[in-house]
């Protein structure tokens, strides 16, 4: 293979990948199947798996292959805490943290968090008696994070029908939360005492990304996360998957969820992200639900600023009455975390 393809020459020498090149890495490299980094004119930088990679390059071509992901120096992977105990130890943590629902809890909702999944990829690993690998598992998080539709990490097959992945399986635990949302804040104020929110705005959850076997009940069946075990196949997405966002969940009337998994697992939350699904419970649990207003709700999601917030019986605890200036002060915190997307 001549010099400048799968080499580390300089950027400006390199020269584009042929599906000859990609035979041979197949066929040569011990650990061919992983995500590259790879550059085109077309599409620019992007990240994706050698059978995607094999394709685009039959398809249009040409392609720069900039790095693979067991090139990522050590000292750019996330900083993860100290390694997991022995699982037989009485210091031994869970791999899966039990869910807290106190929303002034400092750790309310990190197990759908980014650096929860680097983690959790972590104690994995560890669990395996693999801690060696989980390097290896945080070099192909890294580059799988910039992969826009997580489904695009199928993998290709091996003729035994096994998936043959892009990566460690423990990889889909660091990109997806295999738990949902809890939405109620952000549904809209109704008169139903069943199903009435509070009314507050998405912001920058409106996009976070859901994957689910069915998202429009559009199947016989229920909906099921990847992680669940009416699922057959190794935790991970395929393409025959739905993905849909947070706003597409509030809408989806006929979303009919598993009731062991939920239905979907969720793309993990950015730092903002978190902070803002954080503010919003905070908030909610401070003033207490709203009910169903006059016309005039800001952003028409239920919310009337200057307005006192009020209990909808039978919904939630009771929780202190609040001015409209408290409602407003933690509104505006809400809006300042959403404002640093
Ligand atoms: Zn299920």
């Amino acid at each position: 293979m001549e010099p400048g393809v799968l080499d580390d020459v300089p950027i400006g020498g390199r020269r584009p990948v042929t599906a000859a090149h990609l035979r041979a890495l197949r066929a040569l490299a011990p650990n061919a199947d992983q995500l590259y980094l790879v550059l085109s004119v077309t599409h620019g930088p992007e990240v994706m798996s050698l059978p995607v990679l094999e394709k685009r390059v039959r398809a249009a071509g040409p392609y720069l292959l900039i790095a693979a992901a067991d090139d990522l120096p050590a000292a750019m992977l996330p900083e993860v805490s100290a390694p997991a105990p022995e699982p037989d130890s009485p210091d031994a943590v869970s791999v899966w943290p039990a869910r807290v629902h106190q929303p002034q809890h400092p750790d309310f909702g990190r197990s759908l968090g980014m650096a929860e999944g680097e983690q959790v990829v972590t104690r994995l690993s560890s669990l395996r008696g693999e801690r060696r690998n989980a390097q290896t598992a945080l070099r192909s998080l890294a580059l799988a994070r910039a992969v826009p539709d997580l489904r695009e990490l199928e993998g290709g097959y091996a003729r035994t029908g096994h998936r043959r992945g892009a990566f460690p399986r423990d990889v889909w635990h660091g990109l997806l939360a295999m738990e949902q949302l809890d939405l109620e804040p952000f549904e809209p104020v109704s008169t139903d005492a069943w199903r009435s929110g509070s009314g507050l705005p998405l912001g920058v959850l409106a996009r976070v990304q859901l994957y689910t076997t069915d998202a429009t009940g559009h199947f016989q069946g229920r909906a099921h996360s990847p992680h669940c075990a009416h699922q057959r196949h190794d935790g991970g997405l395929t393409r025959d998957y739905d993905l849909t966002t947070v706003e597409g969940m509030l809408h989806a009337e006929r979303f009919d969820p598993c009731s062991k998994c939920g239905g979907y697992a969720t793309r993990r939350l950015t730092e903002t992200q978190l902070a803002y699904y954080r503010a919003a419970h905070d908030a909610v649990a401070q003033a207490g639900p709203a009910t169903a207003g006059p016309p005039g709700h800001v952003g028409g999601a239920g919310l009337w600023v200057g307005q006192k917030f009020t209990r909808s019986p039978g919904v939630r605890p009771r929780v202190r009455s609040m001015s409209a200036g408290a409602v407003c002060w933690r509104w505006a915190a809400v809006m300042v975390v959403r404002s640093r997307q």
